[in-house]
């Protein structure tokens, strides 16, 4: 078994945003592209960002048990992490950085033990994570709204975590994970 990274935040925090900081910085990180039913949004691309799925190819996978884990993260749109995408890493010696929901991050770290460090990213407060929503001006309002209610949950479980990250200054944040990092994997660039 190789090691794990994974990252869990409440939608908006700026989890993708610091994981794509962290990629550039550690080469020997690889991004676990998950399958999800969403359709792609903004400039994601099939297979780069996600692997898109239809619902019914989705519950297909899920039947043929090619997911270490999924969950219906929002109501009627499910997320999972390909057992062939944690193979396919490992195959190549590269430490897998997943980017799932916090009852995921929970599950792999479960899964995975001593060989995954888990951290959470916090946002400062509710109010600045439906901001960055906003800003972020890739969801309707409605979904922006499900996200920040599903995100108060979602801060109860931070102290499962191996680590918490506040991401307020985006590179205070950046840089307390590139310790993180450096602990538990070696030096990255
Ligand atoms: P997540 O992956 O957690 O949903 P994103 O990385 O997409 O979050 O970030 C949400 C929005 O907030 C994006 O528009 C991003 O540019 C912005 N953002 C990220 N970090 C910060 C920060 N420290 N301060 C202000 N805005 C931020
Ligand atoms: P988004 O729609 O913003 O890309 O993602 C919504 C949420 O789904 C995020 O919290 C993201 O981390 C999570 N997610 C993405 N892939 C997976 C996965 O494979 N498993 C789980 N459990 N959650 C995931």
């Amino acid at each position: 078994m190789g090691k794990t990274l994974i990252f869990s935040a409440p939608s908006g925090s700026g989890k993708t945003t610091i994981v794509r900081a962290l990629l550039e910085r550690f080469p020997q990180l690889e991004f676990s592209v998950s399958a999800t039913s969403r359709s792609p949004r903004g400039t994601e691309q099939n297979g780069i960002d996600y692997h898109f799925f239809t619902q019914e190819e989705f519950m297909k996978a899920v039947a043929e048990d090619r997911f270490v884990e999924w969950e219906e993260v929002y109501k009627g749109t499910c997320y999972g992490t390909l057992r062939s995408e944690v193979e396919r890493i490992w195959d190549k010696g590269n430490v897998i950085v997943f980017d799932v929901d916090v009852m995921g991050g929970m599950n792999l770290k479960r899964i995975f033990g001593q060989e995954a460090c888990s951290i959470f990213i916090m946002p400062p407060s509710i109010e600045e994570l439906r901001r960055r929503l906003v800003n972020r001006a890739t969801d309707a309002p409605e979904v922006i709204e499900k996200r920040v209610a599903k995100a108060e949950f979602e801060l109860t479980k931070a102290t499962e975590f191996d680590h918490r990250v506040v991401n307020d200054n985006l590179n205070t944040a950046i840089e307390e994970t590139v310790a993180i990092l450096e602990k538990f994997i070696g030096t990255g660039r």
